[in-house]
């Protein structure tokens, strides 16, 4: 495939408010001079999730003269419509369990396929060149669409539509959860790992319960393995 050859200058963040894309966040804004955020209201079950975008935005630029120039604008796209199609433990009032296929029902058919042409649509608008995404094959293997290949198919099917070169950047696809803590600390030292800790969300069920590694109920799937990355990455 043709890329261009200028030098990438604006990246467009996919941006949950969680773990992974928070260290994400710090990853664009370490590299690139202007970064932009873009988050999805999909008819989560908790505006916690959205909240909690704008808390380690704030304490980023905080904390960071730095990347507070480099940070611009967010925006936040309502995709309702697909969130009632998905019909996931996400968004409807049902227990998570393992489907007969081997995924969570946590899993939202297609959701970063979804999010990927949105985000790819806003950076043309907006003149954005890379688009930056958490998805992450170590831990979530069983969910199709953060794999790599995925991406890759996505990302020319994206330039091949829209007449772009797009790049979609992953810095995490092959990260463990205590990498991904490391990373955190390797980009912000103490003060990002202190922001995600305290800030980010990742609990499915929306629960701010204060733990070692943040907040969270504790039990669900997305809180144990944050929990579990964070105790091997302190145990390092
Ligand atoms: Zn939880």
């Amino acid at each position: 495939m043709n890329r261009a050859h200028t030098p990438a200058t604006a990246a467009l963040v996919l941006f949950s408010g969680g773990q992974d894309s928070a260290t994400c966040l710090a990853w664009a804004l370490s590299r690139y001079p202007c970064v932009e955020t873009v988050g999805f209201d999909y008819g989560q079950r908790h505006a916690v999730e959205l909240e909690a975008r704008q808390t380690v935005r704030q304490a980023i630029a905080l904390a960071f003269p730095d990347w507070r120039g480099r940070l611009g604008s967010d925006h936040v796209i309502d995709i309702a419509s697909f969130g009632a199609i998905a019909d996931s433990a996400l968004t409807a009032d049902r227990a998570i369990e393992m489907t007969a296929r081997g995924l969570p029902s946590t899993f939202v058919p297609g959701r970063n396929l979804v999010f990927l042409t949105y985000a790819a649509a806003l950076a043309d608008r907006r003149g954005l060149d890379v688009l930056v995404g958490g998805m992450c094959e170590t831990d979530y293997s069983g969910y199709p669409d953060c794999r790599r290949e995925t991406i890759d198919a996505m990302e020319i099917a994206l330039n091949l539509g829209m007449d772009q070169a797009f790049r979609v950047e992953t810095p995490l696809m092959r990260l463990t959860k205590a990498q991904t803590w490391a990373l955190a600390d390797d980009l912000g030292g103490k003060a990002l790992v202190e922001i995600i800790r305290e800030d980010s969300h990742t609990c499915y069920l929306g629960s701010r319960d204060p733990h070692e590694w943040g907040h969270g109920c504790g039990t669900c799937p997305a809180c144990e393995l944050r929990a579990r990355g964070y105790a091997e990455w302190v145990a390092v």
